[in-house]
């Protein structure tokens, strides 16, 4: 963002440079102006070469001496050139985020200080007398760049709020240790898609998880290793179903699966696909070996129109405690109805 307000620097300054010379026909003007606008084109080489800091620091003495010499000793303050200092207090916030305040707090207040020296102090013109009308033309070119660089850093920051925001509801639908959906996440993606199921008219099934004799393994090899196998098995779910279908952890070594357009017989299929991809998942121990599991998995078919998820979870459920009860490391559809 300050990489913008620095090119601002340059085209506005530019704009200025050309009134002087060419309208106020101004050399003197034009070309102290002129240096001013290489100075703001310096900080891009003060940030390769410098850093974020040094390049920040930079950019702030070029607009506070250019506003200093221009309204105290160039123009004075029929052109308002000291007006813009009001742009200085929304740029310093931009330039100085938090924690650095203390350049934040010095910025305003030189920035104060020259507003009040060109109210009332007026030392001699560096160019001589201009023709009034060209401080008049200063003075209507102030208010819109003035208002011109308040928008501009008023919309950096709420890009940079917009931005956090997606960030943090990214990060409120995401398991931490999976990546894939956790439950709220899983929920709310799940919820759009049997939505979009039924107006469409198609079928879609549900496949619950649960990873065989698992406290064992966390028992015999650490809560590190059955993390580790806990993610491995997630990447497997996540990476055998189409774009279309919905994984997410449920809880503890629990996922869900919600299939696109699939009947029942269809998700038998393809949960016993994932069956066999979960069981060739293996993750080092912690004595060099390598360890993997097998996984129990519970199917039902979504009764359309409007069936709660709820309903269609507690369904696939008692399928998987069926696998369970029937030696693990297997697929139960529900009954039929
Ligand atoms: P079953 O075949 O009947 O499902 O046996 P199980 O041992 O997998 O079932 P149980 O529900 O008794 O144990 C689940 C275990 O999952 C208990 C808990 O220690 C472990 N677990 C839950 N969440 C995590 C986690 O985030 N990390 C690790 N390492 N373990 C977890
Ligand atoms: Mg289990
Ligand atoms: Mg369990």
């Amino acid at each position: 963002m300050v990489n913008l307000l620095a090119m601002m620097g340059v085209g506005l300054s530019g704009l200025y440079t050309a009134l002087y010379g060419i309208v106020f026909q101004s050399p003197p003007a034009a070309g102290l102006n002129a240096v001013f606008t290489l100075a703001y084109l310096g900080y891009f080489r003060v940030l390769l070469r410098g850093g974020l800091q040094a390049s920040r620091i930079w950019i702030t003495l070029v607009f506070v001496v250019q506003i200093g010499v221009f309204s105290l000793w160039a123009f004075q303050r029929e052109s308002g050139y000291h007006l813009h200092v009001i742009a200085g207090i929304p740029f310093a916030f931009l330039v100085f985020p938090h924690p650095e305040r203390w350049w934040r707090g010095a910025t305003v207040v030189v920035l104060l200080g020259i507003f009040f020296a060109a109210e009332w102090w007026n030392p001699p013109k560096l160019f001589g007398d201009h023709p009034r009308v060209y401080a008049r033309v200063t003075y209507l070119m102030v208010v819109p760049v003035v208002a011109l660089l308040v928008a501009v850093v008023l919309q950096s920051f709420l890009n940079e709020l917009h931005r956090r925001d997606e960030a943090l509801q990214q990060l409120a639908v995401t398991d931490v240790l999976t990546g894939i959906a956790n439950r709220r996440g899983w929920m709310e993606r799940a919820q759009v898609m049997l939505a979009q199921a039924q107006r469409m008219g198609l079928p879609a099934s549900l496949v619950m998880v649960d990873i065989d004799h698992f406290k064992p393994v966390n028992d015999r090899h650490g809560h590190l290793v059955g993390d580790r196998l806990l993610a491995a098995v997630a990447q497997a779910l996540h990476d055998n179903v189409r774009q279309e279908d919905v994984v997410g952890r449920m809880g503890g070594e629990e996922f869900a699966v919600l299939l696109w357009n699939t009947r029942l017989a269809e998700a038998v299929r393809v949960a016993d696909h994932l069956r066999a991809r979960a069981s060739a998942v293996s993750v080092p121990d912690e004595t060099g070996g390598s360890i993997g599991c097998s996984i129990s998995l519970g199917v039902a078919e979504v009764t359309l129109p409007g069936e709660a998820l709820g309903r269609v979870l507690a369904r696939a459920d008692v399928a998987l405690y069926t696998a369970k009860a029937a030696g693990r490391n297997r697929v139960f559809p529900e009954p039929e109805a």
